[in-house]
């Protein structure tokens, strides 16, 4: 499942949607005390398998703070992505996904970005687009945050509805001037989000009118 996680960056780079140090991602397997994250500062678009940061969750009790557990491999010499508490709050609870395995993906797909830029709102597309509401849910954006803050992950869990179960609401939000975050229980049906967003997003922009 990790080198299907390298295979889905390398894809988010070929459709420049992250540069290369850019985007990161996580994923836990419901019956484990720890989840993995892309390290900080590598190129996305290279990745390995041994590469991912092992983050501990549960130790007697849920953890207010990450810990990492520091392995033997390549990944020793690095360090998790700066969004770790982005996705420690998504995945310290497995919520609906709690028979699953939970992946969150954070990139910064051009046209959604761009969308957002030009003041339209990425909830609303639904109206005109109903296609996109079968298959995914899109929470309210989230505006002007500085990245990798606690800040950011903040307004992004309360954008979600994340709750003290880990439930949350909706499948993917919107970061203005940065990207999107997406949820669900394999990397490629969180890439789908994305890709059914950012095609929506590419024919309102094409056809000039917001
Ligand atoms: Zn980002």
């Amino acid at each position: 499942m990790l080198e299907t996680c390298c295979d889905l960056l390398a894809e988010a780079y070929r459709r420049n949607w992250i540069t290369s140090r850019d985007g990161n991602l996580s994923i836990r397997y419901h019956d484990r005390d720890h989840f993995y994250i892309t390290p900080s500062g590598v190129r996305k678009q290279k990745m390995q398998y041994d590469m991912f940061k092992k983050i501990r969750i549960a130790n007697n009790g849920l953890r207010e703070f990450p810990e990492v557990i520091e392995q033997d491999d390549i990944s020793g010499n690095l360090k998790p992505s700066g969004e770790l508490p982005l996705h420690f709050g998504l995945q310290r609870e497995m919520g609906q996904h709690s028979e699953d395995i939970r992946v969150v993906v954070h990139l910064h797909p051009t046209y959604t970005i761009a969308a957002m830029h030009r003041g339209i709102v990425l909830q609303d597309l639904v109206k005109d687009f109903p296609e996109l509401s079968r298959y995914t849910n899109v929470a309210p954006s989230v505006g002007d945050v500085a990245p990798i803050s606690q800040e950011l992950a903040d307004h992004c869990h309360k954008a979600l509805e994340l709750d003290e179960f880990g439930n949350i609401a909706y499948d993917i939000v919107g970061i203005k001037g940065h990207g999107v975050v997406s949820i669900d229980t394999t990397p490629w049906r969180a890439f789908e989000h994305i890709e059914r967003l950012e095609h929506i997003c590419q024919i309102v922009l094409a056809s000039g009118v917001s």
